[in-house]
C-alpha cells in the first residue's frame, strides 16, 4: 500500500502491552503509569484481525513491542500465530532483555526471525539506575541466548543523550563489535516537545522514507509516532482503521501531546 506521499507502507509495529518490568528514566515515571484496563487491551484474536487486514493491504514486516512484550501472557503463542500467517516475511521483536534468557529459544521455535535488545550502558550500577532496578546480567545472558537460538539478526538498541561518542555508547559499541552484533544508537526523544531524530544505524525517525504504521495495545492505529492521530480498530474495524491511518499519514512528524513510548512502543 502507498500513502498520499507515495511512500510504500509495508511495516506494522504492534505494541502488545503497556506494562513493563522496568521504569527507564527516559520512558516512564518512577511510580509507573496508570495502567490500561484489561478489557481495553486487544486480545490475540483482535490483534490477528489487524494483522490479517494489514497483510491484505501489503504489510509483510511486523515488529512486536510494548511496554515489555515478554511480560504479556502467551506472547510465544502470538508469535506463532503471526509467524504462520502467509505474507509475513519478517517478524521481529524489541525487548529490554530482562526475561530473554528463558524466552529466546521458544521465540525462535515459534517463528520469530529477529530481535532488538535495549542496552544503554555496560555498567551494572548505571544500568540499574537508568532502568530503575534492571539487572544487566540478565540482559547479557539474554543476548547470548538469543544469538545461540539462531535469532538473526540480534541487534542492540542503545539510547544516547546526544551522541554515539558518549562513553557508555562507546562501550556498548565495543561490546556489539566483539559479539558481531549491530548497535543502533537512538537519541533520546521527547514526543511532547516534538524532539525526534533519525536513528543512527537504523531506519526510524526519517520521515521521507517512513514505511510504518503502528498498533497500540488498546487498539489504536497510529500513522505516525510524532503525531496525535489515531484510529480505533474496535470502532472502525481493522481494515477501515488501517485505511484511515494510511490516508492521513502526515508527510512528516510534528508533536505528539498524548502518546508515550511505553504505550506506542517506540
Ligand atoms: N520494553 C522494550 C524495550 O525497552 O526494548 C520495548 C519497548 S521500548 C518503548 C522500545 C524502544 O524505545 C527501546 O529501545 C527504548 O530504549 C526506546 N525508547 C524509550 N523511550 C525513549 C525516548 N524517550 N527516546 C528515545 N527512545 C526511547
Ligand atoms: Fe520499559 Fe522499554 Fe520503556 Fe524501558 S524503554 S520503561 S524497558 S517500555
Amino acid at each position: 500500500m502507498f500513502d498520499s506521499y507515495n511512500r510504500r507502507i509495508n511495516y506494522l509495529r504492534i505494541s502488545v502491552t503497556d506494562r513493563c518490568n522496568l521504569r527507564c528514566t527516559y520512558c516512564m515515571p518512577a511510580e509507573g503509569i496508570p495502567l490500561m484496563q484489561h478489557s481495553d487491551i486487544l486480545s490475540f484474536e483482535e490483534i490477528m484481525e489487524v494483522v490479517d487486514a494489514a497483510v491484505t493491504l501489503g504489510v509483510d514486516k511486523v515488529r512486536i513491542t510494548g511496554g515489555e512484550p515478554l511480560v504479556r501472557k502467551g506472547i510465544v503463542n502470538l508469535i506463532e500465530m503471526i509467524a504462520s500467517k502467509p505474507g509475513i516475511q519478517d517478524l521481529g521483536m524489541t525487548t529490554n532483555g530482562q526475561l530473554l534468557q528463558q524466552f529466546a529459544q521458544p521465540l525462535k521455535d515459534a517463528g520469530l526471525h529477529r530481535i532488538n535488545v535495549s542496552l544503554d550502558t555496560l555498567n551494572p550500577g548505571k544500568y540499574r539506575q537508568i532502568t530503575r532496578g534492571g539487572e544487566i546480567d540478565k540482559v547479557l545472558k539474554g543476548i547470548e541466548a538469543a544469538v545461540k537460538s539462531g535469532l538473526s539478526p540480534v541487534k542492540i538498541n542503545c539510547v544516547i543523550v546526544k551522541s554515539s561518542s558518549e562513553p557508555d555508547a562507546i562501550e556498548v559499541a565495543e561490546y556489539g563489535k566483539k559479539l558481531g552484533l549491530q548497535v543502533r544508537f537512538i537519541r533520546q526523544m521527547d514526543l511532547e516537545k516534538g524532539e525526534f531524530y533519525i536513528v543512527d544505524g537504523g531506519s526510524g525517525g526519517d520521515c521521507s522514507t517512513c514505511n510504518r504504521l503502528r498498533l497500540t495495545a488498546n487498539g489504536m492505529i497510529k500513522p505516525c509516532l510524532f503525531n496525535d492521530m489515531e484510529y480505533n480498530v474496535r470502532e472502525h474495524g481493522a481494515h477501515k482503521a488501517l485505511q484511515l491511518a494510511l490516508g492521513n499519514k502526515p508527510s512528516c512528524g510534528t508533536v505528539n501531546k498524548h502518546g508515550e513510548f511505553y504505550n506506542i512502543g517506540g
